[in-house]
């Protein structure tokens, strides 16, 4: 029944952001994210990063 469809999972972790600050979760747009209108609910702080793990600072 719930089979995990690559595309949905992408999508889904596409639209999703950690807030660096606090770790609280927020779907958005990641245009949104990258004009930075989006704040984080819980705390307000602007640092978001998306929650896809590939982006990791190498180097
Ligand atoms: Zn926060």
């Amino acid at each position: 029944m719930a089979t995990p469809n690559p595309v949905t999972q992408k999508r889904l972790y596409r639209n999703v952001f950690i807030c660096m600050k606090c770790c609280a979760r927020l779907r958005t747009d990641p245009i949104r994210v990258k004009e930075k209108k989006v704040r984080c609910r819980k705390c307000g702080y602007k640092g978001l990063r998306p929650k896809n793990r590939t982006i990791k600072t190498k180097g």
